[in-house]
């Protein structure tokens, strides 16, 4: 204890504050300089983001977050963070009544674990997003197929890239990964509720991804599919064959299956877009549970558990691109809008196994429900598939002529 505190009145670094931003709006916190690193006071913190901060028992101190609860520990170098331990590069500490967070709490675990926080080391910023889960309006009645209105409000005013589509600026093709849901003896789910032709999730993922390659390649840009048979890919390896190869974008294929029980399940439909967060509904979550399932069905390859600090270097790289997977998220779920019968479920987060290990960004799209009769008839129709395929290659291709603009500088 006594070590802690002449740690900190070491202090010799005066870091400059951190802005909290929502919006237009603005708080400042300021942060406190240690020889060793930088450090935050949790109240004022959890004040800044309208959480609130308490003290447990045995030196424990807790910020809750909306529903997210993190816990630390006075002179622990781990922070908890829901279920999930993670190591931390400093210890909490206390000074007197004040309880000191390291600033990692700040530039990764909030933004991993607290839903709708995206830091940027750049700006020392804490942006809340509020636009992370929305449910868009029906479409416009016919007419603009494959462009949607621009993206993430001020996005209108991105100008638009003037090379042919497809290619980067340095004049490489970009390269899309394709995911196929499922595979092998990981059969996804199974429909529909109540009888009729049967549906397999794995059989209409690898055919639509089939599809969304050969449009994408028509597009002009490079495609590589995580797989083209009826085979099972590790979660954990279907991120990694896209960072081994260098991939833009990772866009996973599935179907959905209804979480709901009784008379109202088999009525369930629509369409979604997931990008990597941790899962933030109910219903994300019974999304993220199904389609992280198919862990199960993997041997010996898939390991991740025993292995935190990848987990959270992981996490790291991915929450980089989490704004550019919100975007494209964004762009595919208004591109479905245009013809899919099912209503729109919007833009959602969650946790999924296999963005996870994607340095790019990623989204899994959930293409309809398998359970409702109809809508896995729809799902069935060779025409109905091409119509989805040709939809998220589309919105793919818009994507990636914004993608430099948008990400900046161009050096890339
Ligand atoms: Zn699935």
């Amino acid at each position: 204890m006594i070590a802690l505190l002449l740690f900190l009145q070491t202090a010799i670094v005066t870091p400059p504050n951190l802005i909290v931003r929502q919006g237009e709006a603005i708080k400042v916190v300021p942060v406190t300089g240690t020889t060793q690193g930088s450090y935050i006071r949790a109240d004022l913190l959890a004040a800044a983001l309208g959480g609130s901060v308490s003290n447990a028992p045995h030196g424990h101190y807790r910020m809750s977050l909306g529903d997210t609860k993190i816990e630390l520990v006075e002179g622990v170098p781990f922070a908890r963070a829901g279920s999930i331990m993670v190591p931390m590069t400093l210890p909490a500490l206390r000074s007197g009544a004040t309880f000191l967070l390291p600033f990692q709490v700040v530039s990764g675990l909030i933004p991993r674990y607290g839903g709708g926080y995206f830091y940027d080391s750049s700006t020392r910023e804490l942006r809340i997003f509020t636009t992370v889960t929305r449910n868009y309006p029906p479409p416009p009645p016919a007419a603009t197929p494959n462009l949607p209105p621009a993206v993430g409000g001020g996005g209108s005013s991105t100008p638009r890239a003037s090379r042919p589509r497809g290619l980067k600026r340095s004049g490489q093709r970009y390269l899309v990964v394709v995911d196929a849901g499922h595979g092998g003896p990981d059969p996804g789910m199974t429909g529909p509720i109540g009888g009729g032709p049967k549906l397999i999730e794995k059989h209409i993922t690898l055919a639509v991804a089939r599809l969304v390659a050969q449009e994408l390649r028509t597009g002009g840009v490079n495609v590589l599919m995580t797989r083209t048979t009826d085979t099972l890919i590790a979660l954990s390896d279907r991120g990694r064959i896209a960072n081994r190869n260098k991939g833009d974008v990772f866009v996973s294929i599935h179907v959905n299956a209804t979480g709901s029980r009784g008379s109202s399940a088999a009525r369930e439909r629509g369409y979604e877009t997931y990008f990597l967060a941790e899962a933030r509904s109910e219903d994300a979550l019974r999304v993220e549970r199904m389609e992280n399932e198919a862990v199960r069905f993997e041997t010996g390859a898939y390991a991740p558990k025993g292995d935190p600090l990848s987990f959270i270097i992981n996490d790291m790289a991915q929450n980089e691109h989490l704004r550019e997977s919100n975007d494209l998220a964004e762009t595919i779920q208004q591109g479905m809008g245009t013809f899919h019968p099912g209503p729109s479920r919007g833009v959602q987060q969650a946790n999924f196994a296999v963005l996870r290990g994607s340095y790019m960004p990623a989204v899994l799209v959930e293409i309809g429900f398998g359970t409702n009769r109809d809508e896995a008839e729809f799902l069935s129709e060779y025409t109905s598939q091409r119509e989805i395929a040709t939809s998220i290659a589309r919105s793919v291709l818009d994507y990636l002529s914004h993608y430099e603009a948008r990400v900046g500088g161009g050096t890339r």
